[in-house]
């Protein structure tokens, strides 16, 4: 139900617009196709998933001969799942928790997204199934940032390692590891600095922020998501490209789906980039998190 809510603005803008069309034309031609494609641009599909959307639906009407608009739309959603579902299903949802020991979870992406948010509700998130959570403020560049994940840690429930702003972030994360393993903490989550402004050292802070928490926990960080803002739109499809330059992403937490009508660009990150979307954020509040599934978003999309 919440992520249907969540999807009410993608919603109204796509389906409205794709029932219109239907509603409009009387036989599935070239025009239709044209006018189809435009709404899925305008969601934020991407133009490349668009394109191999637009062709998929064309064969398909070809070999089940449809001729009416309305049974193209119950097609439309099946290739949609079967687009985003085409890397795997099994490795597109769920994050790799440790059965035994510490997981190490590190958060990357630009000021503003709803890092510090997503990592406070999933601290919310774990500690309602049980698990200890430790929070650790990397981002001590930002001024704020550390204040800002104090907030959620006191929401929650949760302790955050910090030391003090402009501190090096590398060794906050030696701090954060060491009190985790010694505490016996089962999560371990990891705010970073999210500038983007000079990719070289944003590659640099991150290695050696990584290679402190290999060093002492071997396997681990074992995720490393990239937090999107999906109001920004194609914006969020330049920023995955970005960090997976910089480090290696194994999945993303979108935010603000709630307040966006382009939702479509869950598609576009999934098929252009081949990233996993993990989670998406539907609100500002602590258990306004979900665990991304594809059949209920594209399903969502139009019921
Ligand atoms: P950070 O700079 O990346 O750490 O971003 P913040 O966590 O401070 O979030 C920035 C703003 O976005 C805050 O006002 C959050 O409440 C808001 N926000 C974060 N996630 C969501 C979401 O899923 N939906 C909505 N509507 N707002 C969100």
């Amino acid at each position: 139900e919440k992520f249907k809510d969540g999807l009410t603005k993608t919603r109204d803008n796509f389906s409205g617009k794709v029932n219109d069309l239907v509603a409009r034309y009387r036989k599935v031609d070239e025009d239709f196709f044209e006018e189809l494609e435009e709404i899925l641009i305008g969601a934020d599909v991407g133009f490349e998933t668009v394109m191999e959307l637009i062709d998929e639906l064309k064969l398909e009407v070809k070999r089940k001969n449809i001729k009416d608009p309305a049974e193209v739309q119950s097609v439309i959603s099946e290739k949609l799942v079967e687009i985003y579902e085409k890397a795997g299903k099994e490795e597109q949802s769920g994050l790799n928790i440790q059965s035994d020991g510490l997981t190490v979870i590190l958060f990357v992406g630009v000021n503003g997204v709803g890092k510090t948010t997503t990592i406070g509700k999933l601290a919310h998130k774990f500690k309602t199934e049980g698990k200890s959570v430790l929070l650790a403020a990397g981002d001590t560049f930002r001024a704020g940032a550390i204040d800002q994940l104090e907030v959620w840690g006191e929401r929650v429930g949760v302790d955050v390692i910090k030391q003090g702003e402009g501190s090096d972030p590398a060794a906050v994360m030696y701090d954060a590891v060491k009190a985790a393993k010694s505490r016996g903490v089962d999560i371990l989550l990891c705010d970073t600095a999210g500038r983007l402004q000079n990719k070289v050292n944003l590659m640099k802070e991150l290695e050696k922020v990584k290679r402190v928490i290999e060093r002492e926990i071997p396997g681990a960080p074992h995720e490393v998501l990239l937090v999107l803002d999906a109001t920004t739109g194609q914006n969020a499809l330049i920023q995955t490209k970005t960090f997976k330059e910089a480090t290696d992403v194994s999945g993303i937490v979108l935010t603000k789906l709630d307040g966006t009508a382009k939702g479509g660009i869950v598609l576009a990150i999934r098929n252009e980039l081949n990233v996993p979307v993990k989670f998406v954020g539907l609100g500002e509040k602590m258990d306004d998190l979900q665990e991304f599934d594809s059949e209920k978003y594209v399903y969502g999309l139009f019921a």
